[in-house]
């Protein structure tokens, strides 16, 4: 069975079942306009009071507002311009107010991408500025000291969403005591896993989110001091005191009203002491499974819940695979581009070494956690850490090595290489700037230390007398074409060719050298296989039919029992996986290894249909495409991949 565990709660959270009752409820039952004067309306004007009510109990409000908006990033907008709005007022009257906008470095980009935007709206031309963090994660005081004089607004975070580390409030606020400049701290990340008595700090704003606590996206509120500024950020039919126009979002509401009841009630969410505990598993099984493996945060001073870790040698894109195919949803503490993953602006701000910041992993989990869910996916962890040792991707030698054709794409263009593990020999064909960092990590990895460089461009590469070479059981034969370039050809055992490595050599200059379908792997991407012969256009164009979803998979693999069931994903993956898979795949090649493979599809003149499949569909397309070019018309790949398809068995050949 596939059933996916969330270790991503600081993204969003399940909806708790008893909070699906209370929006049931709230969508059939209570389902008045809380502004209507009738008892329908009544009823729903009821509900939202008592749902506040208890948010005010339970984030300590005191006189303060607490408005209900759609969620921390409207919570952040209406503060924002609540502040600014102050602050121009003030200097219109010629009053003394502060030219400084901080933010701390750590920040939610709701934060700075606000200031940025209602300081260009209102024609502040306000300085904006950073508070640097230390090295734990937390604002650098002194600097907050000496720039407090200048704030007109603070914006600090109560607990960091990528790192869970806590801030200093009380520090921030013994600060900023005395100071005219307004606070805003975003609690998103807090609520359920701190305490909170709002009133009896300097805090002027304070956001949250509902869908970060078991509740639906959509759902959120903001906490405003009594006395501080407030200016809405929607006005209409006067809905929220005329604080937040827009009739309310009940259902919402109700979903709120339940996970605060339950924080009061203190049965389903887990204290401090027992989510540690809960940690402890994790960083207990990460650690034997992950050698090496590094803390980002200093797990004193942040969240019992949130983990940002990294893994040396291993990018976070990689182990989001991996531990995705083992059934563990985790996400990179980094954004991730398809090719590269960024650095994490968090954890740079924290000066951590540059390999931290773009292998990290947040791995967070809700205070509603209960201990068999982190038990099980400490279990698949390790079989994860297997999964990766047997395919090389950690320290220690591969169990699974590296073999044969591999394609190492970047953006546009392909290297080659041609690993024979026995030998401990790599040819590499067209190295490039793009690429050649991947390469030498593949070859460290899989410990290659025999490497040979050619080019396609440059006949003089070739360090050998003779034209043809033994590579892993194949012949390498090196073909000059005039002053154009060079292809290397690999052969059979008897002198067939089955693939050219050609660059960017053109179709005619090839055709006089080889036969017609020798299968021509290119330096581009957009011509990484073809052949000599021409194509048709509908072997090429036939993409309408290459889709299949899961029912057409189940009829083709009903009417054609022999259909290979290919997983394209990375070993890795495939290894990871093995366990969660609800499909029996007749082979994994990934596609990077695809030139394996070829050939012997090709040969097959039965055209035994071939369906590839991975995790979200792009590389099983990719794969179907390249074999329709070359003109194998029963090629097509499971689309949306294994993500989207339910766990229902399916069985290839
Ligand atoms: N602030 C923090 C710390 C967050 O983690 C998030 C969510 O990612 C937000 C703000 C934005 O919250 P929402 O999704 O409710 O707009």
């Amino acid at each position: 069975m596939n059933t996916d565990i969330s270790l991503d709660s600081n993204a969003t959270t399940t909806v708790l079942p008893t909070v699906v009752n209370a929006v049931v409820r709230a969508l059939t039952e209570v389902y008045g306009n809380p502004s209507s004067a009738h008892s329908i309306g009544l009823r729903a004007r009821t509900l939202l009071t008592a749902v506040r009510t208890r948010a005010r109990r339970v984030v300590g409000a005191g006189a303060g507002k607490l408005v209900f908006n759609s969620g921390a990033t409207e919570g952040i907008q209406t503060a924002v311009l609540s502040a600014l709005c102050s602050i121009k007022e003030q200097r219109e009257r010629g009053l003394p107010a502060g030219s400084l906008l901080l933010y701390g470095a750590t920040e939610h980009k709701a934060v700075p991408e606000s200031l940025t935007h209602w300081n260009r709206v209102l024609g502040l031309n306000l300085d904006i500025r950073t508070i640097p963090v230390n090295i734990d994660g937390r604002h650098d005081l002194e600097t907050l000291r000496r720039l407090t004089p200048d704030a007109a607004l603070v914006c600090t975070m109560a607990a960091n969403n990528e790192t869970g580390v806590i801030s200093d409030i009380e520090g921030i606020g013994a600060i900023l005591e005395g100071s005219n400049a307004l606070w805003l701290v975003d609690c998103v990340q807090a609520l359920g896993k701190l305490p909170l008595n709002l009133a009896s700090t300097r805090i002027d704003y304070a956001p949250f989110s509902g869908h970060k606590l078991y509740a639906p996206k959509g759902i959120g509120m903001l906490y405003v001091r009594s006395g501080a500024p407030y200016t809405p950020l929607m006005i209409g039919g006067g809905q929220e005191n005329g604080e937040r126009s827009g009739t309310e979002n009940m259902s919402g509401i109700a979903a709120l009203g339940e996970v605060l009841a339950e924080l009061e009630n203190g049965t389903v969410f887990r204290d401090h002491t027992a989510l540690e505990k809960l940690r402890g598993l994790l960083i207990d099984t990460l650690s034997t499974s992950f050698p090496g493996i590094v803390f980002n945060t200093p797990l004193d001073k942040s969240l019992p819940t949130t983990l940002n870790v990294a893994v040396p040698g291993l990018s976070s894109a990689d182990l989001v695979d991996a531990l995705d195919a083992a059934g563990v949803c985790v996400s990179a503490g980094s954004a991730c581009s398809a090719a590269k993953a960024l650095p994490s602006y968090v954890l740079q701000a924290m000066g951590l070494p540059e390999w931290r910041t773009t292998n990290a992993l947040r791995i967070s989990f809700g205070p509603a956690t209960d201990e068999a869910t982190i038990v099980e996916a400490c279990r698949r962890i390790r079989h994860c850490g297997e999964a990766l040792r047997r395919a090389g991707m950690l320290a220690g030698a591969p169990e699974s090595p590296l073999n044969g054709v591999v394609q190492v794409a970047a953006g546009k263009v392909n290297s080659w290489l041609l690993l024979d593990a026995e030998q401990g020999m790599a040819v590499i064909i067209d190295s490039r700037p793009e690429t050649r960092e991947r390469i030498a990590t593949i070859l460290l990895r899989h410990r290659y230390e025999h490497v040979i460089e050619l080019s396609t461009k440059d006949a003089v590469t070739w360090p050998y007398s003779d034209d043809r070479i033994t590579v892993g059981g194949s012949r390498l034969r090196r073909i000059v074409i005039g002053a154009q370039g060079v292809c290397y050809v690999l052969e059979t055992a008897d002198g067939q060719p089955r693939l050219a490595f050609t660059g960017e050599l053109g179709r005619a200059e090839l055709a006089s050298v080889l036969p017609s379908n020798t299968i021509l792997c290119g330096g581009e991407s957009e011509a990484t296989y073809s052949t000599v012969k021409v194509q048709q256009a509908s072997d090429v164009d036939r993409s309408h039919d290459i889709h299949l979803d899961r029912c057409g998979l189940q009829v083709l693999l009903r009417e054609q029992p022999s259909t290979a069931l290919v997983d394209v994903r990375e070993a890795f993956e495939h290894f990871a996986s093995a366990h969660t898979d609800f499909m029996e795949f007749t082979v994994n090649v990934p596609v990077t290894q695809l030139a394996n493979a070829l050939p012997a599809w090709l040969a097959d003149t039965d055209r035994t249909p071939i369906v590839f499949v991975c995790r979200s569909g792009n590389r099983s397309e990719r794969a179907a495409r390249h074999l329709r070019k070359l003109g194998y018309e029963q090629a097509f790949h499971l689309s949306g991949g294994i993500a989207l398809t339910p766990p229902v068995p399916l069985t290839g050949s």
